[in-house]
């Protein structure tokens, strides 16, 4: 089963299929993931399970969420 090679949506450089298998979503080679300083940015976000308008402040726990930077041109 061959798959399509993917680019970096940078430098249009072949992704490697390691990288992809560790980062399935990522769009960007190494090197420019390390001009970037990280093509992701990981927000934590506070899950609340407390009804609106109840001052009880309770909070479950957290969940992360990836946000993709946006991808600076290649000088
Ligand atoms: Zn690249």
């Amino acid at each position: 089963m061959a798959t399509e090679p993917v680019r970096c949506a940078r430098c249009g450089e072949e992704i490697p299929a390691e990288r992809r298998e560790v980062l399935p979503d990522t769009r960007v080679c190494v090197g420019c993931s390390r001009d970037m300083g990280g093509e992701f940015r990981v927000v934590v976000i506070p899950e609340r399970t407390s009804k609106d308008g109840s001052l009880k402040k309770n909070y479950g726990g957290y969940t992360t969420r990836k946000v993709r930077k946006p991808i600076p041109p290649k000088e």
